[in-house]
């Protein structure tokens, strides 16, 4: 793959993802997908997807698990309800996302990531125990399918998401660094951040965001790229300043109105591809 490909952040079922032929019409020549629902994860299906991706020259960088009953409503929504920290359902999200490591070898993709959830800040809670385990559980299954799993950032601060890295201790377990998330939650500087994440960076998000009023305790606001406290241009920068090659993925959530994604994401690339040069 060419140095810092841009992506864009695509759903296979019906979604808020970007188009794939929105993507292929703007010049994107990979993206990350949303993993499809369970009827929708067989080998037959992935050669569809496979078929239609190959079309459009286009390459999957990384599958994102997201599972039935989380909401991002507000922060203390997502503590409640995001990803494999709730206890009561995450044996159940842990098997899911089994599922979505096979679906994605099946799709020859070598990454999986999630929004593992708020994770507890005291290392010596029973919690904090629990989720370094199900983690490491995830990592052994992924490196049997031969991926490594990227952690979304911005529920923790980088020094705390350093610590758990450290903690869970195994050598396929990454991060997909997103700037936006960053203040969205309210959890540090976007740049400081991915320089103290530095090369546990394997993938990355392009998306802006203003701060709340309140940091932390409520949401920021999302915004389209360059219009938001990410300093794009900075933020390119960096990801060169600590080596990383990977690809640039755009990620926006803007409903299925092609001419609307078609101007947006458009704008983003060519900002992108400005501060790339
Ligand atoms: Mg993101």
């Amino acid at each position: 793959m060419e140095k810092w490909p841009v992506g864009v952040f695509t759903s296979i079922d019906a979604g808020l993802g970007v188009d794939l032929s929105v993507a292929k019409e703007i010049g994107i020549s990979t993206v990350q997908i949303h993993a499809p629902h369970q009827g929708n994860r067989t080998a037959e299906h992935a050669e569809k997807i496979l078929a239609r991706l190959a079309e459009f020259e286009i390459t999957v960088t990384a599958v994102f698990g997201g599972f039935e009953g989380e909401s991002y409503a507000d922060i203390p929504t997502v503590v409640q309800t995001v990803g494999l920290v709730p206890p009561e359902t995450r044996s159940r999200r842990l098997t899911e996302m089994k599922e979505i490591s096979d679906f994605s070898k099946l799709m020859d993709c070598d990454v999986i990531a999630l929004h593992l959830g708020f994770v507890p800040h005291q290392q010596q809670s029973e919690l904090y125990k629990e989720v370094v385990e199900v983690t490491r559980d995830l990592c052994h299954y992924a490196n049997g399918n031969g991926q490594a799993l990227h952690l979304e950032t911005g529920q923790e601060t980088a020094e705390a998401l350093n610590q758990f890295i450290d903690d869970v201790g195994e050598q396929n377990l990454f991060v997909n660094f997103d700037p936006a998330n960053m203040i969205l939650y309210g959890t540090g500087q976007p740049i400081e951040a991915l320089r103290a994440l530095g090369a546990r960076v394997k993938s990355c998000h392009f998306k802006d965001a203003n701060w709340s009023d309140n940091p932390g305790e409520t949401w920021g606001t999302e915004v389209p790229l360059g219009e938001g406290a990410v300093d794009i241009q900075k933020y390119i920068d960096t990801l060169k300043e600590i080596g990383y090659e990977g690809p640039l993925t755009i990620e926006r959530e803007i409903p299925e109105q092609p001419e609307r994604q078609k101007q947006e994401i458009g704008q983003a690339v060519k900002l992108i591809e400005r501060c790339r040069s």
